[in-house]
């Protein structure tokens, strides 16, 4: 154990005030171990963990009423507390808990303070990543196990109605990784399907077999098949009027600008049909898409699909196809899916996220998001939203 004086300032913030009180201190030459300041409405919160082994009482007393009268000077509360610290511990098995809400209450902050020290784990530092179009949050929690917290939070989630997410703050978290989404309901908020069924006035039998496809209750290839065979002798042109009344989901255009100037890679995986999703690939600078395929004989639909069917399984394997491709290892890879037949992919990825997800979907996966924002998932991956702002406008994607 070291011995250490721990300095605590508050106070309104302006320029020189950090400066004035670490040249108070330093005389001492006691080495920092810790420091931590944070800004919030002008006001400054500080915190300064000095190492004093081997001081004499007279030094410490000495740094102590030199910081005391500089903060009486800057106007500033100042509370310095000797004792002792494990130096280094603080790192050891930490946990990031990303926290959403929309807005973010305290009755949901206090449920998830609550499940972490329920679970032996303590809130060592709160980092605020984004302010609009959610507050989202970083704790770095030391002491709780990882399964144990996440499932704790799970629950937390479900009942609070705050978006959580518990990770590993290791090195997978940097540097290059490979985003695959799911299309329908995930990166555009209409099933194609159906808006194509609505061509040829069989839009409700196909939005019933959606559904019960999405909730697992059938398999996603026979439900296909069905849902296909009912499309027969819907004109080509159909398909263009689908394409033009697709809408993005909110922040969509975001997330993929943002991860191709982080150079990430990005795929699209569809249950749904090259022939819509495409053209919204080109929009948005991604180059690879698996997908299903319409055939089509003499201008029309019919009825069947050509090629592999990208069913569940089809799903999960384009995940690890990509990345190898990439040269990505699967724990640098994340999904993000809504329905059943994401749960492979999601379950495959290195991070899977149930993005305003089927229940069933919603229990399975690593992280559910529930805002319905898509470039929420930016801030999972630790990414802060004034980064993003700041970021070049960037028209051409970097994919290639
Ligand atoms: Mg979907």
């Amino acid at each position: 154990m070291t011995q250490t004086l721990l300095v605590t300032i508050t106070g309104p913030d302006r320029p020189g005030v950090t400066t004035a009180l670490l040249a108070a201190l330093a005389p001492s030459g006691f080495p920092v171990l810790d420091i931590e300041q944070v800004v919030i409405r002008g006001r400054l919160v500080l915190g300064l963990l000095l190492s004093t082994d081997g001081a004499t009482s007279e030094a410490r007393d000495a740094a102590t009423r030199a910081v005391q009268s500089a903060a009486a000077e800057l106007g500033v509360e100042c509370d310095v507390a000797p004792g002792t610290a494990e130096v280094g511990a603080r790192h050891a098995e930490r946990l990031l808990v990303t926290v959403m809400g929309q807005p973010l209450c305290p009755a949901g902050l206090t449920a998830v303070a609550g499940a972490i020290a329920e679970r032996g784990g303590n809130i060592d530092r709160i980092v605020r990543v984004a302010a609009y179009p959610v507050t989202a949050l970083e704790l770095e929690v030391s002491g709780a196990d990882q399964d144990d917290l996440r499932q704790a939070l799970a629950t937390v989630a479900s009942e609070s109605g705050v978006d959580l997410s518990v990770q590993q703050p290791s090195l997978t978290r940097r540097g290059s990784r490979l985003v695959v989404m799911d299309v329908d309901s995930t990166l555009i908020q209409d099933e194609v399907i159906e808006l194509i069924a609505a061509h040829a006035d069989c839009q409700d039998a196909v939005a019933d077999v959606t559904t019960r496809a999405m909730a697992g209750e059938i398999d996603f290839a026979e439900s296909l098949r069905e849902r296909v065979a009912l499309l027969e002798g819907v004109p080509v042109e159909a398909l263009d009027e689908v394409r033009k009344r697709v809408r993005l989901t909110p922040g969509a255009r975001t997330l993929c600008r943002t991860l191709h100037q982080l150079g990430f890679r990005i795929a699209l995986v569809s249950g749904g049909f090259h022939e819509v999703v495409d053209p919204i690939a080109d929009e948005l600078g991604v180059v690879n898409v698996r997908a299903n395929r319409l055939e089509v004989v003499d201008g029309v639909l019919t009825g069947r699909t050509v090629g592999p069917v990208i069913d569940r399984a089809a799903k999960a394997t384009a995940l690890e196809e990509f990345a190898d491709a990439y040269q990505i290892p699967l724990n640098r890879t994340v999904a993000i899916g809504d329905g059943a037949n994401d749960l492979d992919m999601l379950a495959r990825a290195g991070l899977g996220i149930a993005f305003n997800a089927k229940p069933v979907v919603r229990d399975q996966a690593d992280t559910a998001v529930n805002v319905p924002y898509l470039d929420s998932v930016l801030f999972l991956l630790g990414i802060p939203r004034e980064e993003i702002e700041a970021a070049e406008p960037c028209p051409v994607a970097a994919d290639d």
